[in-house]
């Protein structure tokens, strides 16, 4: 049992180092990990030896000294960014240093700390680190994004179970999630997986649709029109000096951007939806030229509306992801409270903003003509679920042609 586990945190060591960063020889991966996290860091430490790393920078960080600091420090810590924390940013840029992180903190690690102190630390350090957030969302050098396990996250996703026994349910579900069996087959697996996604993408890229029709037995009744020159993305991503990477570990969607103006008709959530720890549930959503004009939930209505209201941005789509709905994550009937993973789930749309990378030349646009090639911007952004057993979803070509994308639920190609 202790055996199998060790063996498969080694798979999935693997699994992030090799697919994930894409470790190439030569490059010095940085991990950021906390404490808690050191069982899998340590793995990965070795894994990014294997690949031929040139040396392999840890950023360790401790929950509990994390906390005491925010309780206790002196106001003025939090105040100024240190210089030397600013140096090690540079450096980390400098040096093109591929970044390996790990999703699923405590979430009540700050509980009961005063939220002003917070939010001066986020500005103060968000400003100071600015340069380094924009490279790596500009794929500079590869990034990934996996997941460490911790006990309120488990104890919240099976209220049943209590310490280790949550904690070895969290990891079974984490582990089959993304395809780890112990066998050490793992890498192989994900290569076939991201082979499929790109061959989808590229299907869709052809078809190049001027718009998606949604329906199913909910009532779901959706035309999304997509942007010229859309693109849809997924699977890999590829850093600017041409390395492949997996962003997200798991990752299940292939997605691109709607116009912002071109949707119409009503669309049925499929799954519950968390929004900062609250539930909303069984909810539609009607748009009229891109705009939510209306929508209802049975659960958690007054949370899924202050969330479209954050800004005029947030009234409108900026995502469309297809998933297929026998996807490892919807199979397993779990919600993750986790974004990493519940957006793979199934079929998804989110609120908010657009990925500027989604139009072809996207990102080298200004503000207001990314809005003019129909990208949608807000702060706000929010990806439910719209997938179904049933869901049937039709592309339509500039001609008029009509192409089967989605039949009951799963891909049509
Ligand atoms: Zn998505
Ligand atoms: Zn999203």
């Amino acid at each position: 049992m202790v055996e199998s586990f060790e063996r498969k945190l080694r798979e999935f060591a693997r699994l992030l180092v090799e697919v994930g960063l894409n470790v190439q020889p030569g490059q010095t991966p940085v991990i950021m990990a906390s404490t808690e996290a050191a069982p899998l860091a340590r793995l990965c430490v070795e894994a990014c030896y294997d690949c031929g790393a040139k040396d392999v920078l840890v950023d360790w960080s401790d929950d509990f000294v994390t906390r005491q600091k925010y309780l206790r420090a002196e106001d003025a810590v939090f105040q100024t960014y240190p210089s030397y924390a600013a140096a090690k940013t540079a450096w980390l840029m400098e040096n093109g240093c591929p970044r390996l992180s790990f999703a699923g903190s405590d979430p009540e690690l700050l509980k009961g700390v005063d939220p002003a102190r917070m939010q001066t630390w986020r500005r103060v350090a968000g400003a100071a680190t600015k340069e380094y957030s924009k490279a790596l969302k500009a794929n500079r050098y590869q990034w990934c994004v996996g997941s460490y396990p911790c006990p309120a996250w488990a104890e919240k996703m099976f209220p049943g179970k209590k310490g280790e026994e949550a904690m070895d349910a969290l990891w079974d579900a984490i582990f089959s999630v993304c395809r780890i069996t112990g066998d050490g087959e793992g890498v192989t697996r994900w290569k076939e997986h991201i082979e499929t996604t790109a061959r989808r993408c590229e299907t869709l890229n052809q078809y190049a649709f001027k718009a998606l029709r949604y329906r199913n037995s909910l009532g779901t009744d959706l035309e999304i029109q997509l942007p010229e020159n859309h693109v849809w993305l997924g699977g890999s991503e590829c850093s600017t000096a041409g390395i492949p990477f997996v962003a997200n570990i798991p990752t299940e969607e292939i997605f691109t951007a709607p116009r912002w103006d071109g949707v119409n008709g009503r669309v049925y959530s499929a799954m519950p939806l968390s929004l900062g720890g609250n539930l909303a549930d069984r909810f539609w959503m009607e748009f009229k030229d891109g705009r939510i004009v209306d929508l209802h939930a049975e659960q958690g209505e007054e949370h899924l509306r202050s969330s479209v209201d954050l800004d005029e941005g947030s009234h409108y789509l900026g995502e469309v992801a297809l998933v297929p709905y026998d996807s490892p994550i919807r199979n397993t009937g779990l919600l993750f409270w986790n974004t990493l993973f519940d957006e793979n789930a199934s079929c998804h749309l989110a609120f908010g903003s657009a990925y500027p990378t989604c139009v072809r030349g996207g990102d080298a646009l200004s503000d207001a003509d990314q809005k003019k090639a129909g990208l949608n911007q807000s702060i706000n952004h929010v990806d439910f679920m719209v997938g179904t057993a049933d869901l049937s979803i039709t592309g339509v070509q500039a001609d008029g042609t009509e192409v089967p994308v989605f039949v009951d639920g799963n891909f049509a190609f």
